[in-house]
């Protein structure tokens, strides 16, 4: 419509930024499924075939935005969790909504053969979505209370699940500290030993909040980060100085110096973001406080 004479439409489009600074949920929701899965005869809401297939869906919306840090699945339903610093689409509710619906039902219908190999399908399917806005946490909300919130974001009751299927499917990138912990999930998420081999390496939640205490300096992109940039310059500059090995015993006379920039660099590195890594699928409990505890970047 550029440049023609329709283009007058376009300002008509409202702006429809979410609000900074919330978890934006986005849940994925399959339009008439009784009728779908009766005409392809399987049984709503436990049909493993079938929920493997909204699995992998949903896999296609993480592998095309890495700012969805989780999404969690059951029967007919997917809920997408972004991360809270995103500024994906520019926050636009409308963008944000039609492109994780579209990826996601044109990921079902791709992906179905494989999946339901002897049941050709009769008719496209159609998923509705929605978006919605979990606020940031009051002061002294613990993560607990957090969970809770999210969870009922999720629109979960897990009495209308049946215990076998009462966990559902979570989607979650492993952490680069965490690929030992993922020897123990299957590609089909079967959860091996519930205690992780070794301890995760990530940072308690607490301390990622600490980190993230001083708002979002940290943070490359954001305006007002001079300082920070030039902190990070001059430890570069250090780092490469002294061949970039945090664990040289520092001489005496440059001891100082040391301490300063691997303070600085203490600083500058980012706490893992769950916006890159290996997406896995879980069939975990994910009311209790061990999915997120273990997991600190999801609530951070
Ligand atoms: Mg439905």
């Amino acid at each position: 419509m550029a440049k023609s004479r329709f283009e007058y439409v376009r300002t008509f489009e409202l702006p429809d930024p979410l609000l900074n600074n919330t978890f934006v949920v986005c849940r994925v929701d399959g339009r008439t499924f009784h009728k779908f899965s009766d005409v392809h005869e399987f049984e709503k809401p436990n049909d493993k075939p079938a929920l493997d297939l909204m699995d992998r869906a949903a896999r296609a919306v993480m592998d095309e935005l890495p700012d969805v840090v989780m999404a969690f699945g059951e029967s007919d339903e997917y809920s997408f969790l972004i991360r809270r610093q995103s500024n994906l689409f520019n926050r636009r509710r409308s963008k944000i909504n039609s492109t994780v619906v579209s990826i996601f039902t044109s990921a079902y219908v791709f992906y179905w053969p494989q999946y339901m190999t002897n049941t050709p399908m009769q008719y496209p399917p159609s998923f509705d979505g929605r978006v919605v806005l979990y606020p940031t946490e009051k002061e002294g909300t613990d993560s607990k209370d957090k969970n809770e919130l999210l969870f009922t974001q999720f629109g979960i009751n897990y009495n209308n699940i049946s215990p076998q299927f009462r966990k559902g499917s979570t989607l979650v990138r492993v952490s680069p500290e965490g690929e030992g912990m993922a020897e123990s999930v299957t590609p089909h998420g079967e959860a091996g030993p519930s205690v992780p081999r070794r301890a995760p390496v990530s940072p308690a939640p607490e301390v990622v909040a600490q980190a993230h205490g001083d708002g979002v300096q940290g943070e490359a992109d954001e305006p007002g980060g001079e300082a920070e940039a030039e902190a990070e310059a001059e430890a570069e500059a250090v780092q490469d100085a002294s061949v970039g090995d945090a664990e040289v015993e520092p001489k005496a006379g440059v001891e100082k110096k040391k301490l300063g920039w691997r303070e600085k660099k203490a600083k500058r590195t980012r706490p893992y973001e769950g916006i890159t890594g290996r997406v896995v699928v879980l069939h975990e409990d994910i009311i209790g406080d061990k999915f997120w505890a273990l997991r600190p970047w999801l609530l951070s």
